[in-house]
């Protein structure tokens, strides 16, 4: 453990680590265990030494963004998160593309794309998750996904080599990409855009906040909708239709207001927030025989 410690200070440096890091603060459920190292690199180049060294070494690591769709278990995770958030924000305009860092918000993104009236972004305001994680699981909503504006992404492979994937060959499907297949590491991305009136965005943005406000339970810590969509059906709907709306184990709740979403009433532990999607599965499963499938991912 202190030669990993050692190895990984000569790789990214000291400052750029955090032992026993309480992952509650790096994730929107504000709930979950402790991360052995969080390591925050700061560019490029030792990103790529630090990914081969963690993959030739069998070392345990798991890459993430703003953490708005992530629990990390009680017991913690005995391994290196790579967190990329600050270092990689920058964000570039060119006509009708922009290109923007792993780290950058993508309500801020979306800012940017309004402000030089570029539409095809407005989908993408409300959800409170970075580039890399929207481009790892092709986050979309309102009829919008990623997979519609990405040009090409800059990535990272288990050998340390930088890529360049052009954006039909992302793999993008539900909630998915390519990313979470080859354990790539999103470095940046090119969005392309198309010329649009800037009223009509600030007025499209505006009306599906309000609609994520009106339906969405934002006062309570989640990592948003808790299972994915199965195929046919909506998972709130046989949530609500299994009659656990406002079900609770511990501080964790099936929402009142949206029963697709379970948050965090105030102290859950990541073992509730856990004990009661499985409950939920299992009572879905017994009342309709439909199977679901946490979008949230659980380290
Ligand atoms: C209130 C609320 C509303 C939400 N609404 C929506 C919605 O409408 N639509 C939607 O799709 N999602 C929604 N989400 C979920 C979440 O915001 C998205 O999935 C978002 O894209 C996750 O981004 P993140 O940076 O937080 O990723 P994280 O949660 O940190 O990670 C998610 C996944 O991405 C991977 N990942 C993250 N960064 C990188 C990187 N740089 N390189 C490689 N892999 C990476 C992680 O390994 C993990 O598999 C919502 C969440 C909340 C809390």
């Amino acid at each position: 453990m202190d030669k990993l410690y050692d190895n990984l200070i000569e790789l990214v440096g000291k400052e750029n680590i955090e032992k026993d890091a309480d992952m509650k603060n790096h994730t929107t459920f504000r709930a979950g265990g402790k991360a052995e190292f969080l390591v925050t690199p700061v560019d490029i180049e030792s990103t790529c030494r630090l990914y081969k060294y963690l993959y030739d070494n069998n070392i345990k690591y798991y890459f993430i963004g703003n953490g708005s769709n992530l629990l990390v278990r009680d017991e913690g995770f005995d391994g290196v998160i790579v967190k990329f958030g600050n270092n990689f924000s920058d964000i570039e305009t060119d006509g009708e593309e922009i290109k923007c860092g792993a780290g950058c918000y993508l309500s801020k993104v979306a800012n940017v794309a309004k402000e030089n009236s570029l539409k095809g972004m407005e989908f993408a305001a409300g959800i409170p998750g970075f580039i890399g994680g929207a481009i790892a699981m092709n986050a979309g909503a309102y009829g919008g996904e990623m997979k519609d504006i990405v040009k090409e992404v800059v990535v990272i492979n288990k050998n340390g080599d930088i890529k360049n994937i052009p954006g039909a060959e992302m793999d993008f499907s539900y909630r998915h990409s390519k990313v979470l297949d080859e354990k790539y590491i999103v470095i940046s991305v090119i969005l392309s855009l198309e010329k649009g009136n800037k009223d009509e965005i600030i007025e499209e943005m505006d009306r599906l906040q309000k609609a994520r406000k009106d339906k969405q339970p934002l006062e309570y810590p989640s990592a948003g909708s808790t299972f994915k969509r199965p195929e046919g059906y909506f998972a709130g709907k046989l949530i609500e239709d299994s009659g656990l709306r406002g079900y609770s184990v511990g501080d964790a709740c099936v929402s009142e207001k949206h029963c697709g979403f379970v948050v965090n009433k105030g102290n859950a532990s990541a073992t509730d927030i856990i004990n009661l999607i499985k409950h939920v599965q299992d009572k879905v499963y017994k009342d309709s025989g439909v199977v679901l499938e946490p979008e949230v991912k659980i380290l």
